[in-house]
């Protein structure tokens, strides 16, 4: 497939004219002024749902372009001026197999951008570097997509990375903060008046007054709406631990959040990020006259949100092993079964993957423990898992083997024919790549407690430094899972 068929021909061919096309066929248009707006806006839209998936890096500037995996941060943030402006995502990578230069991104970024490079998969094989549509599951454009796109609010995308870096406490505390990245650049954008607030917009002329739409008294900036407005004051106004603080007169929003940070109560920074956020997206719902919750409704939800967001990225207290319901199963005779699992572990920003190749008596040939840095997602840990499974396997000299893992979607994925352009799907295809290789292989899903030896080895991955082989054997200390296989083999 030609790489333009991904995108729509508005993209890939640039242009005023081909995007008047795009849109309106070949029939000739007026030159209405709001056409043209409308195609300008919904050009820039499919640039911003457009990300690079690092090949190579030979095409991709390192400044200005969306090359980061991460909802809400797509490109790079730190200050960068001495970079040149030409430099290239390539040059942050070195070796063969290539893998990102730790000690130059380090060097070059602040650490908020470092995790987020550090998590891209680089290939093996020798790949340029490709556009794909990042809220597809496949990575193609889908119309669908596009307007899901077009449906959020525009506006409330990237911050600006050409921006001045001010080296502030308070942008280290946002970029700390326990909350989902798409509300720490939300801060961000907050405290550098990028709102898109009515006296920022009537500053660029693109309204005619500054006033605010829901008290229209006072001019609003980011402070007035997220603070100062009186039905926003009132939400405030409900929660007790805000109360000292409303009895200040902060200048600007940016001096609000100081005193925020200076009260030093647990989570206080949080609260008040998420409320300050659902509070902007209650009043851009109440803009476009679409539904949104009451105002009393802001602090449950912020609790809530809160909540569920320490939940997920607090690590989980280890459980007693429970009685598998699913066993591990033992390959056919002339076969090895290679089960491999990923873990994620939230508070040191970095992954395990685990790998145990059996033979068909449930003897271990090799069992592999590796560390990964980054905070992957559940999908892209598990693919690279599986891709790590099969290099393992051809290392170990192993020809005949059975796959196996507990992510339905990855063993799915490894099946199909079709390309995905996402860099989740560079991992699989180099995974595909390599199977090619294998004599005779098959693959398998299975349930957690069938995988338990690899879902231990990937947990362990957490104690060591790079990565631990085992030749005959399991570490000691997860010998017991082991054994709870083989206990199960041996009733059967
Ligand atoms: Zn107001």
């Amino acid at each position: 497939m030609a790489s333009h068929e991904l995108l729509p021909r508005l993209v890939a061919n640039g242009g005023q004219s081909s995007c008047h096309d795009y849109y309106f066929g070949d029939q000739s248009m007026s030159s209405e002024l709001h056409w043209r707006l409308s195609i300008l806006k919904a050009k820039g839209l499919i640039l911003s749902g457009l990300s690079w998936r690092v090949g190579d890096g030979a095409q991709i500037p390192i400044k200005g372009s969306n090359w980061l995996l991460e909802e809400g941060h797509r490109r790079i943030l730190s200050p960068l001026t001495n970079l040149p402006v030409d430099a290239r995502v390539g040059e942050l990578i070195h070796g063969s197999p290539p893998t990102w230069n730790i000690h130059k991104i380090q060097s070059l970024f602040l650490p908020y951008d470092v995790d987020a490079i550090l998590k891209i998969p680089l290939s093996g094989r020798q790949q340029e570097d490709r556009l794909y549509w990042f809220d597809t599951q496949n990575g193609k454009y889908s119309v669908r997509s596009g307007y899901k796109l077009l449906c959020k609010d525009a506006r409330a995308h990237i911050p600006e990375s050409s921006r001045q870096w001010d080296p502030d406490p308070l942008w280290k505390r946002i970029w700390r903060a326990r909350v989902p990245a798409k509300i720490k650049t939300f801060l961000w954008r907050a405290c550098h008046d990028s709102l898109p607030t009515k006296s920022g917009l009537f500053k660029r002329q693109v309204t005619s007054n500054p006033f605010c739409d829901t008290c229209r008294e006072q001019s609003e900036d980011s402070l007035h709406a997220l603070w100062n407005c009186p039905a926003v004051s009132q939400v405030w106004s409900l929660a007790p631990e805000f109360s000292d603080l409303q009895k200040l007169a902060p200048m600007s929003l940016s001096d609000l959040m100081r005193q925020v940070i200076q009260s030093n109560s647990n989570l206080l920074f949080e609260k008040f990020a998420i409320t300050s956020w659902l509070l902007w997206h209650k009043r851009n719902q109440d803009r476009l006259r679409l539904p949104s919750d009451p105002h009393s409704q802001i602090l449950p939800r912020a609790h809530a949100l809160l909540s569920e967001y320490l939940a997920v990225t607090t690590e989980n207290k280890p459980q007693k092993p429970q009685p598998p319901q699913v066993r591990w199963k033992p390959p056919s005779s002339n076969l090895f079964k290679v089960n491999f699992d990923g873990a994620i572990f939230r508070d040191s920003n970095t992954g395990g993957l685990g790998v145990v190749i059996r033979d068909n008596t449930g003897m271990v040939i090799a069992t592999l423990s590796q560390k990964v840095t980054g905070n992957h997602t559940v999908e892209m840990i598990e693919a690279l898992a599986a891709r790590r499974a099969i290099r393992f396997a051809m290392e170990v000299g192993v020809t005949n083997a059975e796959f196996e893992g507990d992510a339905e979607t990855v063993i799915r994925d490894l099946c199909r024919t079709d390309p995905i352009y996402t860099p989740y799907g560079l991992v699989i295809e180099d995974a595909k790549v390599m199977l090619a290789e294998i004599q005779n292989f098959s693959l398998s899903h299975t349930r957690r407690s069938g995988n338990s030896v690899a879902h231990a080895l990937a947990r362990r991955a957490s104690k060591c430094n790079s990565y631990l082989v085992w030749m005959e054997e399991v570490p000691p200390d997860i010998t017991h899972v082991l054994l709870n296989d083989l206990s199960a083999l041996a009733v059967e």
